[in-house]
C-alpha cells in the first residue's frame, strides 16, 4: 500500500495479467462505494488509487475474500508476460501457464529483495519489453532464450541473452540461479543491470 495526498493507493496482484470476473465485480463495487480510481499499471496489476485512509483496510478485506493478494516489500515479482498461445496468432507457448509455473517455482519463497522485473514473451517479437526487463524468458521455435540486465528509465539498457535454445526446465533452473544470484548480491534494492559485470555473475552472453 503506498500512500499520497489524495490517499493511500491498494494494487491487486494479478497473475499473468488475468482478471477473474468475481474480483473484477468486487473492484467496482468498492470503487463505485468509496469513489475510488482504478489504474491498470504497466505491470498488469490494478491500483485502485484515491482510498481515503479510514476505509483502505476495509477495501483490502472485502477483496481478500476473493483471494486477492497485494503488492507489498517481500513480494516474489509477478512476470509481465504478452497474451501468448492460443490467443495470439505468433504463439508459440502457453505463455500464462509458464508464468504459473515460475511463481509457482518460489511460492515458498518468504522475502525477495527489490528490485527486479521479470517478463515472458510467447515469440521473439517480445511484445512484452523483454530485451528491457531485468530477467526475460523468449520463446523462439528453437526453444527458450534467456535475457538478463535490461531496463527502461532514464538509462535504459538492453539485456544480455544468457541462453538459447533452452527447454523450459533449464529456463526456470536458470531464472532461480539468478534469483539467488540477485539475492547474495544485493543489500536493498538492486537492477540486475548492475550485477551482470560482477566477477562471480554465473553467466556469460551467448
Ligand atoms: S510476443 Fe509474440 S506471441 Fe507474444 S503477443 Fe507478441 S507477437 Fe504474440
Amino acid at each position: 500500500m503506498s500512500t499520497s495526498s489524495t490517499g493511500v493507493s491498494i494494487t491487486v496482484l494479478l497473475p499473468a495479467g488475468r482478471l477473474p470476473i468475481d474480483l473484477m465485480e468486487a473492484i467496482q463495487e468498492q470503487a463505485t462505494k468509496y469513489n475510488l480510481g482504478i489504474y491498470c499499471s504497466l505491470m498488469q496489476n490494478i491500483r485502485l488509487i484515491n482510498v481515503p485512509d479510514d476505509v483502505a483496510g476495509k477495501v483490502r478485506d472485502e477483496l481478500a475474500l476473493l483471494g486477492a493478494t497485494f503488492k507489498g516489500p517481500g513480494k516474489f515479482p509477478l512476470p509481465r508476460i504478452c497474451v501468448g498461445k492460443p490467443h495470439c496468432s505468433f504463439g508459440l507457448v502457453d505463455t500464462e501457464k509458464l508464468s504459473n509455473e515460475l511463481l509457482a517455482r518460489f511460492e515458498n519463497r518468504e522475502k525477495t529483495k527489490a528490485k527486479f522485473k521479470i517478463s515472458i514473451a510467447g515469440c521473439t517479437v517480445g511484445c512484452s519489453w523483454t530485451k528491457n526487463t531485468d530477467i526475460a524468458i523468449m520463446a523462439s521455435r528453437v526453444g527458450y532464450s534467456v535475457y538478463v540486465g535490461g531496463k527502461g528509465g532514464m538509462v535504459p539498457r538492453t539485456g544480455i541473452r544468457i541462453i538459447k535454445m533452452a527447454n523450459k526446465q533449464e529456463v526456470l533452473d536458470i531464472v532461480e540461479q539468478l534469483v539467488e544470484f540477485h539475492d547474495l548480491k544485493t543489500k536493498s534494492k538492486q537492477r540486475m543491470s548492475k550485477l551482470i559485470n560482477d566477477p562471480e555473475f554465473p553467466f556469460s552472453e551467448v
